[in-house]
């Protein structure tokens, strides 16, 4: 599904990423993880091509797509959610799930004005699958609401309906448990488990390492811009390097 082959990022004189590579298989989870500054979401920005690699290229589902803008990534299968929540808060629950849905239908701006008959079509199929989705998350009978008076936890599961809504083959998910309290961490993991099933990859960075363990079928571990481990949950959690750079820390000594 993606391959990411000596990638490396520059930030001036900071290696942000250095010549990383990684395999995610098709219809697995991944985990991205390793602590403050280690690179995460720099990967997560050079997959989804709002950063340039400095060195390194990437493939999603066999092509390249290394200094592809993020709209073709997009296209190709690729959505992504963010560590800081990138909802419409004046938009209602529904319309925040349809604004995800315009990369996957071709209704265009002068169609619309001329209200040909493919547009009223499409709008209907737009809702349809926009309610499966909020029924999906849990949020079916909110979706008149302000997406801005939802709990903290929804919008969390907002954001994640709208990148289901551009039906991704991969979903690359930024801290989707951060700030949720210990219910809401355990119904996002069983929503992404059933996202899995649905046959979408899932690429993910967090820092809840319950939470990484419970639902990765394999974990990439950075540390300062470099790939340090990489395995099945059981051998990242007993890995030395591991342990030291990480796990072993005061965040995650629980684990
Ligand atoms: P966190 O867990 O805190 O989100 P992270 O693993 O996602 O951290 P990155 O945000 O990818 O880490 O940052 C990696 C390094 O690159 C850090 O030293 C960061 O300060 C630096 N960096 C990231 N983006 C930029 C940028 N746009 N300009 C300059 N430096 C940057």
């Amino acid at each position: 599904m993606l391959k990411l082959d000596q990638l490396s990022k520059r930030f001036g004189g900071i290696a942000a990423v250095e010549r990383v590579s990684f395999l995610i298989p098709k219809k697995k989870i991944a985990a991205l993880i390793g602590p403050n500054g280690a690179g995460k979401t720099t990967i997560f920005n050079l997959v989804s091509g709002l950063e340039r690699p400095s060195k390194g290229r990437i493939e999603f589902l066999g092509q390249d797509i290394t200094d592809q803008p993020p709209h073709k990534i997009a296209a190709l299968g690729l959505s992504r959610t963010f560590q800081n929540l990138q909802i419409f808060g004046e938009l209602s629950v529904l319309e925040n799930i349809l604004t995800g849905f315009h990369l996957k239908y071709r209704c265009r701006f002068l169609k619309a004005g001329l209200w040909l008959p493919a547009v009223g079509r499409e709008e209907i199929i737009m809702k349809r699958k926009a309610h499966e989705i909020l029924e999906f998350v849990n949020l079916l009978d909110k979706k008149d609401l302000s997406a801005s008076n939802l709990p903290y936890g929804d919008q969390r599961l907002l954001e994640i309906g709208r990148a289901m809504a551009m039906a991704p083959k991969l979903l690359l998910l930024d801290e989707p448990a951060a700030g949720l309290n210990n219910h809401e961490t355990r119904l996002l993991g069983t929503k992404i488990k059933e996202l899995n099933q649905l046959g979408i990859t899932i690429f993910i960075v967090e820092h809840d390492m319950k939470l990484v363990m419970r639902i990765s079928d394999e974990i990439i571990v950075l540390n300062h811009g470099q790939k340090i481990a990489q395995g099945i949950p059981k051998s990242i959690r007993d890995d030395p390097h591991v342990v030291s750079a990480y796990l072993g820390t005061k965040h995650n000594a629980a684990v």
